[in-house]
């Protein structure tokens, strides 16, 4: 009987910066489901190759980790070829035939949401059936497929986390932290240009899907109960509904949980209000991704219709949290094309203007397009990757914001989290000297 073992296949030599760890809700969820399936996170600890005989193998990667994946899928096969690899994840669902080429060490494909099929599909390979009849499966003889989407999340179990995934910014109190995480949609309607499913969205297509109050809660009481003290929710757009995020902190509030969560937020789907009623029920970070200071960049990148609302909607929005005391990360992105300098020192300018807790810079990068070409075996998509002047202005505009003396007056509040938590302070004093 072959065992199954799933590999989150990420390279991480790569990374310039601290990283947070987030689990792969997916794998942990399919991991639970099968009986002694073995789970390795290359983050966290590395294969033993020569120990991979006569086993089945789910391999999860994205876009950035293309070639670190096959090459890995390669010595498995190499080691032994009756080992069968299935490829699973943000890539090989959208781009399967990219993943399964001529002389590829990949044998199967399963496309899209795969939680609830993986065990089925388990037993049929286990009793040696060689074709199986799944709509998501993609093979050497079958390249039709249908992304497995699920519509009813509620069906899906509170799956119980293999390692001890970390988020790295500070937060204000005396505490150690230990880190729950919770997705509790699917989905998002946006269109962003740079966001690309195949590479940083955690769930897939544009329906928004939620998990009932009920679970999402019952969720948060699961962590709790494992000792967490602060929940990160994963969602795409977790300010999608507004009216799921009332009932959800009206929730939290009536059953007086006491519970410190951080969240992704959109501009344009919160106002003053809402994040009054985040805050009281225990959000104590928001990550927004106001992107630019561009007028015309924000349109060049379709983050939204409005530009110049946007970022009037952001001055006020981060103006009224700090008066309320909740802390924003404040994300932007650099080398978006056609942006000149003119853009750049706009977004500068807006950094400055809105003073947030903490900034997050990404450069633009089209995965799309670096997957139009063949890619394996050419070097691998992704973003670390940059020119010399794009890691300078990076540099400078890092610099500009954090060695700020009222940015280091504000920080000092965060000295007792570093004290408790010196492996984190740790990761960022090594990064920043
Ligand atoms: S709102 Fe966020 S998840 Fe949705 S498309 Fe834009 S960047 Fe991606």
């Amino acid at each position: 009987m072959k065992n199954v073992t799933i590999i989150n296949a990420v390279d991480t030599s790569k990374a310039n910066h601290p990283v947070d760890t987030w689990p792969v809700m997916m794998l942990e969820v399919i991991k639970d489901s099968i009986d002694n399936c073995k789970f390795i996170d290359t983050r966290f600890e590395n294969i033993n190759i020569k120990k991979t005989i006569n086993e089945i193998f789910f391999i999860h990667f994205i876009a950035p980790d293309f070639r670190f994946a096959i090459d890995l899928c390669k010595k498995i096969k190499n080691n032994d070829s009756k080992n069968i690899i299935v490829a699973i994840g943000p890539l090989p669902s959208l781009y399967p035939n990219k993943v399964i080429f001529d002389s590829s060490p990949v044998d199967y494909v399963l496309a899209g949401e795969i939680e609830l099929v993986a065990q089925e599909f388990i037993k049929k390979l286990k009793k040696g059936k060689q074709n199986i009849k799944l709509d998501c499966l993609v093979s050497q003889n079958k390249k039709k497929y249908k992304l497995k989407m699920i519509d009813d999340l509620n069906k899906i179990k509170i799956p119980k986390l293999s390692y001890e995934y970390r988020c790295l910014y500070p937060i204000k109190g005396f505490f150690r932290a230990k880190h729950g995480f919770i997705l509790s949609s699917r989905g998002c309607k946006h269109n962003c240009s740079f966001c690309s499913p195949i590479s940083i969205r955690v769930s897939f297509g544009k329906k928004f899907r939620t998990n009932s109050i009920n679970h999402i809660i019952d969720e948060i009481k699961y962590n709790i109960k494992r000792g967490c003290n602060i929940i990160t929710f994963m969602d795409d757009d977790f300010t999608s509904s507004k009216g799921r995020i009332i009932e959800l902190c009206s929730k939290i509030i009536k059953d007086k949980i006491k519970i410190k969560w951080i969240a992704h937020a959109r501009i344009d789907e919160i106002d003053n209000k809402l994040l009054y009623l985040m805050k009281k029920a225990g959000c104590v970070i928001l990550k927004i991704g106001v992107e630019s200071g561009s007028e015309r960049m924000l349109l060049r990148i379709n983050k939204t219709k409005h530009p110049k609302k946007w970022i009037i909607e952001s001055e006020k929005l981060f103006n009224y949290a700090r008066k309320i005391n909740l802390d924003i990360v404040a994300m932007f992105m650099i080398g978006i094309p056609d942006e000149t300098n003119n853009d750049l020192n706009k977004t500068k300018k807006l950094i400055k203007q809105l003073n947030p807790y903490l900034i997050q810079l990404a450069k633009y990068t089209s995965y799309y397009d670096l997957l139009k070409k063949d890619i394996y075996p050419r070097p691998s998509v992704y973003h670390y990757k940059y020119d010399k002047k794009l890691k300078k202005i990076e540099r400078e505009l890092y610099k500009t914001f954090y060695m700020r003396l009222p940015f280091l007056k504000n920080h000092i509040r965060y000295v007792p989290y570093y004290i408790l938590n010196p492996r984190l302070a740790y990761k960022l004093i090594r990064y920043l000297i």
